[in-house]
């Protein structure tokens, strides 16, 4: 496996950070999750205005263009002979001393890794997910802004371990003012009465196949709603699902033991991942010529 390191094309083995790096210290820096699908990049600009704009809002200053950054991306891709994978962009803080003081880190870390990996959730696709409203809140934005997609990804991860052990497929994270946010690593949608409902993007990431689906449920002529849901919108939806550039279209069967609509990936889900699936087929930036 061939790794972007800081303008190099380094074999994984030699692609190493020091371990005075911020990025691991202090989980100081921002990263992307992009997926390439039949030779081309999905949505690249969209993820990498999100790593651009996470960076400044850290006040981390990445070293490379954007337009450097998509060379870094497709020349990963081109050297492992890729043409379907997911793709981790990285910038960290850099090295530094063991004080939090990012003044102390003179230059930041930039890593492209891309590796083949396919449908995250495997026969839960067809079969639905279940999952969990965990106890643990989103990280509210007056503390640490959840749009900024962070490599700071605990909150995240604790909310995980409480859907592991409950033996749940997945988490659905609550905001501090008792509102739905978002998924651990995705957005959530509910259906109900035929209208697309999914909350606000204060409280969650501001995720790209978030976008992507509202475009897609907007032009099957479905009506499509931003607005705060809570438990009784989740219990009684018709149908419920998670969007996320690893997870895709994720259908959600069952919440905290309710069963969820009949149980099934619900009809207009199954619409939306059977549309999600042909725009990612046909849409991208052209990784080879
Ligand atoms: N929320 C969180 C917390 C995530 O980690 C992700 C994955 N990046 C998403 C939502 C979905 O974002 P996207 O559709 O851009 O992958």
């Amino acid at each position: 496996m061939i790794i972007y390191l800081d303008g190099k094309y380094v074999p994984e083995e030699e692609a190493k950070v020091s371990v005075f790096d911020h990025g691991l210290l202090y989980g100081d820096g921002v990263f992307e999750g992009i997926r390439a699908y039949n030779g081309r990049v999905f949505r690249l600009d969209e993820h990498l205005a999100r790593l651009y704009d996470s960076a400044k809002t850290i006040d981390l200053a990445v070293p490379i263009t954007k337009e450097e950054m998509a060379e870094a991306i497709k020349e990963t891709l081109r050297k492992n002979n890729l043409r379907d994978a997911y793709i981790r962009p990285i910038v960290t803080r850099g090295k530094g001393d063991l004080g939090l003081d990012p003044r102390k880190c003179k230059v930041p870390t930039v890593i492209v890794i891309a590796v083949t990996w396919g449908a995250m959730y495997g026969d839960l696709y067809e079969k639905g997910l279940r999952a969990l409203c965990v106890s643990v809140r989103r990280t509210p934005p007056e503390s640490m802004p959840p749009n900024v997609k962070s490599l700071n990804y605990l909150n995240n991860i604790l909310a995980k371990i409480e859907a592991n052990y409950h033996g749940m497929d997945e988490a659905i994270f609550f905001d501090t003012q008792g509102h739905v946010a978002e998924g651990s690593g995705d957005n959530i949608f509910v259906v109900k009465n035929g209208e697309l409902i999914t909350p606000p993007t204060l409280n969650n990431l501001r995720g790209v196949t978030r976008l992507v689906t509202l475009e897609i449920a907007a032009s099957m002529g479905l009506t499509v709603v931003e607005r705060n849901l809570g438990y009784f919108d989740l219990y009684a939806a018709d149908e419920v699902f998670v969007t996320g550039t690893a997870a895709e279209i994720g259908p959600i069967r069952e919440i905290d033991g309710r069963v969820i609509g009949n149980g099934k990936p619900g009809p207009i889900t199954r619409q939306l991942m059977a549309a999600y699936k042909a725009v990612t087929q046909k849409e991208g930036t052209p990784i080879y010529g």
